[in-house]
């Protein structure tokens, strides 16, 4: 248990959620304690120290969550869709599925959509929740699902583009616009602005525009409210989720 108990830590310190929970009251202590720099740094801190290279290392020692609870099982909703994660109160993550890991010969496609992408979206809520958005934000897609959303056809779960067309990133980008933003958010880091700009050329013109004017008010947003540079953080995210692969996952203690 130690060892994934290292990898959630360093995952959520680079800290995203397909479907999640979460609520609205945030406490903005972290989980990582004063001392925690004397703490053996191992090679995971590599994923650690994504956001600490972009925003210095007090930032997420302000805004991680405190608590971070690893459920072996898959989640299910009463609708049959997967809860891969939850936040509750910008304090606590739970993450699921972690199972799945197999440390002696890592599935980087799982590793990405199962672990990395959970916690930046979910990261993604305490910011937002933290610091209000423009709510200029939720009137670009007048077509969000709710619930219906299960029904919506997904790009990254089955290659179809009905989301996509509706100029949402991906289904769970379909249910609200809270959700909307911080999918938009945890692709564009996690999969990549190459992945990103795929996706527009599958969009056609009406949802492409949709999606840009969201990004865009997006990286404004992480730009003049928290000084997060969207762009330089999907290189970081990208540059060490390359070195994943090469990292000995048996060997951490
Ligand atoms: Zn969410």
């Amino acid at each position: 248990m130690n060892k994934i108990y290292y990898l959630v830590i360093a995952v959520a310190a680079l800290v995203s959620f397909v479907s999640c929970n979460n609520d609205t009251d945030l406490d903005h202590k972290s989980i990582f304690p004063d001392g925690v720099d004397k703490t053996t740094q191992n090679e995971f801190d590599l994923w650690v120290d994504a956001y600490n290279e972009l925003m210095g290392r007090d930032f997420l020692r302000q805004y991680s969550p405190r608590m971070i609870q690893l459920i072996g099982s898959a989640e299910y909703k009463e609708d049959s869709s997967e809860v891969l994660g939850t936040a509750e109160g910008g304090m606590k993550i739970f993450l699921n599925k972690v199972n799945l890991l197999d440390l002696k010969k890592p599935d980087m496609s799982v590793i990405r959509f199962y672990y990395i992408k959970t916690m930046y979206h979910e990261f993604g809520h305490i910011l937002q929740q933290t610091k209000n958005y423009s709510t200029d934000l939720n009137t670009i897609s007048t077509d969000y699902q709710g619930p219906s959303r299960v029904n919506v056809g997904d790009y990254e779960n089955g290659r179809d583009t009905e989301a996509l067309e509706m100029g949402f990133i991906s289904a769970y980008a379909s249910s609200e616009p809270g959700e909307d933003f911080v999918e938009i958010l945890s692709f564009y880091v996690v999969y990549g602005k190459e992945y990103w700009e795929r996706m527009l050329t599958l969009v056609g013109e009406d949802g492409a525009e949709k999606m840009l004017r969201k990004y865009a008010l997006i990286k404004n947003y992480l730009k003049t409210k928290w000084e997060i540079d969207i762009e330089k953080l999907e290189q970081i995210v990208q540059r060490r989720m390359e070195e994943v692969p090469d990292l000995e996952l048996t060997a951490l203690d």
